[in-house]
């Protein structure tokens, strides 16, 4: 039987198609591939936090049925925006999680940090395809998020480019003769820069990504190489691999997106321009594939792909995440929340670049673990280790 007819996927029919997050990068790449594929995909909701503007010019432009904002207060801006339109329109958080639990066929999960948790679970709770691309919520939710996954039969299809690689070429029927994942890591825009220069880099600089043009906060933690340690534990959480088989390597191009390494010693990749277009495609079209106009891989044009190990003097997340995820229950949720504190500070210049891990590393120290066993454990960690880093993070503020 074919996989769409398992799926109950009816390819002759429009994929209806929600949005969490549609005003921010991986949104505003999912929206310009949908309009690129007319007839193609139909839009249920769009959502935002605040950019009142760009989201009800998306709903208009896609013709969606609902656009909520986060943000209440702008609730009167957006009815204004879409008046005239029979676009219905909503906003707060309840709002946030009704939108996700809409029946659409395909839900893309692009709300940035644990803010995307609850609507994300809600869509996962009805059974929907996810298009993740919200990594914290797999990392402040870890097994809990997944146990959801499991008895709800949903389906999360990764949309993190070296993911979507990973999950393009592991082999689930026979997941024990993978020996190792490679992830690749570009290593940021100060990979090689020495650390007694780290500690002046300012929000512009880190957020100036060598390959990749993304929101602030992805582009932070690439810098601090915290991306790729979040990486490491979704990565855990996707694949059915220990995290001892989960190597990082730093690839400056960009060009391998991850390898998967079997008993054989073969090493599969997924190889492409470094275009979100192209995950977000997998996603959206899986299990079909669908055309983009990101720019095609010529390799006679790059010539030199390079590699070499993170060093975790420079970069001491990745170090931190292996750490939360030894550690386990209620340390990645720590870890996560510590992060997204000390990056809003890092970003508005009230905290040093190199004073973000140790941050970090501080709130894991002070918090003991305990064991999650529901939402209300994660929110309940989750806001005590916001707490507890504004706190040590106001010791270091600049
Ligand atoms: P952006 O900051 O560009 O966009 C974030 C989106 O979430 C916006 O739509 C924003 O609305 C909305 N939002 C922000 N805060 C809230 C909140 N409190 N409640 C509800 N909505 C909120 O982020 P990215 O697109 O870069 O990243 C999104 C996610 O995807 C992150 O988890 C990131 O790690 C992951 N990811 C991103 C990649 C990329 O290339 N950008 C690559 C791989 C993964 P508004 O615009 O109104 O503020
Ligand atoms: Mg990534």
């Amino acid at each position: 039987m074919a996989l769409e007819e398992v799926l109950n996927i009816k390819s002759n029919e429009r994929r209806s198609v929600t949005v969490l997050g549609s005003t921010g990068s991986v949104g505003t790449s999912t929206i310009d591939l949908i309009l690129r594929s007319p007839g193609r995909f139909s839009v249920d909701t769009l959502t935002g936090n605040s950019n009142v503007a760009l989201l009800a010019e998306q709903a208009i432009q896609v013709n969606a049925k609902m656009a909520v904002i986060a943000d209440e207060t702008r609730y009167d801006d957006l009815k204004a925006a879409l008046s005239g339109t029979n676009i219905y329109v909503s906003a707060g958080r309840n709002a946030l999680i009704e939108a996700a639990s809409r029946p659409s066929d395909w839900v893309m999960a692009s709300i940035v940090g644990a803010a995307g948790l609850a609507p994300t679970l809600e869509a996962v709770r009805r059974g929907a395809v996810v298009g993740l691309a919200n990594k914290e919520c797999l990392v402040s939710a870890g097994e809990f998020f997944c146990r959801e996954v499991a008895a709800a039969n949903a389906r999360l299809i990764p949309v993190d480019s070296e993911h979507s690689a990973i999950y393009q070429v592991f082999d689930f029927e026979r997941p024990e003769r993978v020996e190792r994942i490679i992830l690749t890591a570009s290593g940021g825009p100060f990979r090689e820069r020495t650390l007694d220069t780290l500690q002046d880099v300012t929000p512009a600089q880190a957020v100036a990504h060598p390959n990749w043009d993304m929101g602030a906060k992805i582009s932070v933690d690439s810098a601090t190489m915290m991306n790729k340690g979040l990486e490491f534990i979704e990565a855990y959480h996707l694949f059915p691999v220990n995290s001892e088989q989960i190597e990082i390597l730093v690839h400056p191009q960009s060009v391998i997106h991850s390898m998967v390494e079997y008993v054989d010693s073969s090493v599969l990749a997924q190889l492409g321009t470094p275009d979100m277009r192209t995950p977000i495609a997998y996603a959206l079209a899986w299990p079909d594939r669908m055309e983009t106009p990101s720019s095609r891989l010529k390799l006679e044009d790059i010539q030199i792909l390079t590699f070499e190990a993170p060093d975790p003097e420079r970069f001491p997340a990745i170090r931190l995440t292996r750490e939360a995820l030894n550690i386990g229950g209620t340390a990645p949720t720590v870890l996560n929340a510590a992060n997204e504190i000390a990056v809003e500070l890092f970003l508005t210049e009230k905290l040093s670049f190199l004073n973000i891990a140790h941050v970090v590393e501080e709130t894991m120290q002070q918090i003991p673990r305990s064991n999650l066993g529901s939402l209300d454990d994660v929110y309940a960690i989750d806001t005590e280790a916001r707490r507890v880093a504004a706190e040590i993070a106001a010791k270091h503020t600049l």
